[in-house]
């Protein structure tokens, strides 16, 4: 009778996933859109579901049009964050804060502006896009919660700010805007530090992310992959599982036991 030593003829992906976590001292998550869409919100880059299908991104999503057109802007975008507000969390954005909880992932660093690692118990997140928790007047700086924006709109559907007049923006990072500083070199150092980088539902395209894995990479860190669809690092994982995100993890968090 032979003896396998090949560790993949043995283990399933998830298995070899979660024998990476059991090893790694620093774990760190990064997260896109695809691990939202079991929520219910969909992924725009996706073909023929995008929500870039049906608008134009540079009237509604950037901040010129903001600016020239406040009233179309919202228009849009206040019946969308009123639909992303009542988004919940899913399995996914759950295993993530369990394995926070255990003391086997730093934080979370995501492309998302829904808030679903928050609500999903994340206590690290690290939002490089901003989020719709706040919105901000553009004059005063003065900030306000998500729950308190409905009430500032005016007769025109624009939300204006009760001290100064000046226009409200959500605290999310527009097309044309430069992305959150101190965010960005946050997300950059945990990157650095990462002894396994474990990207979660992005194509890992989009800058800033599409950067951080070569980070974890350049310092000797490892690369976990779980997403479905190609990315531009899959080459360079050493796990790669191209199941449906939920499933993945909640495999994942089987072997872990
Ligand atoms: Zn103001």
């Amino acid at each position: 009778m032979s003896v396998t030593n090949d560790p993949e003829a043995t283990t399933t992906p998830a298995q070899r996933l979660a024998g990476l976590v059991r090893e790694s001292a620093s774990t760190v998550a990064l997260t896109g859109a695809g691990i939202s869409v079991p929520s219910g919100i969909p992924d725009f880059r996706t073909p023929g579901k995008g929500l870039w299908t049906k608008v134009d991104p540079m009237k509604v999503a950037h901040i010129d049009a903001f600016h020239r057109d406040t009233k179309s802007f919202w228009e849009y975008d206040r019946p969308r964050f009123g639909m992303l507000a009542d988004k919940e969390p899913n399995s996914a954005h759950r295993a993530l804060s369990e394995l926070e909880a255990r003391g086997l992932l730093v934080a979370v660093i995501t492309q998302n502006i829904d808030r679903l690692h928050g609500k999903a118990g994340s206590r690290q997140v690290v939002e490089v896009h901003g989020s719709i928790a706040t919105s901000s007047c553009t004059t005063c700086g003065a900030r306000f919660p998500l729950d308190e924006v409905e009430a500032l709109f005016d007769s025109d559907g624009v939300a204006v700010c009760p001290g100064c007049v000046g226009k409200v923006k959500p605290d999310v990072v527009l097309f044309g805007e430069l992305l959150p500083e101190s965010a960005i070199r946050r997300a950059q150092a945990l990157c650095q530090r990462a002894e396994l980088l474990l990207c979660v539902g992005s194509s890992l395209e989009v800058y800033p992310v599409a950067g951080l894995p070569e980070l974890t990479l350049d310092a000797g860190g490892r690369l976990a992959i779980v997403t479905q669809g190609p990315t531009p690092y899959d080459a360079a994982a050493t796990v790669r599982l191209d199941g449906d995100v939920t499933d993945e993890l909640a495999a994942v968090l089987a072997a872990l036991g």
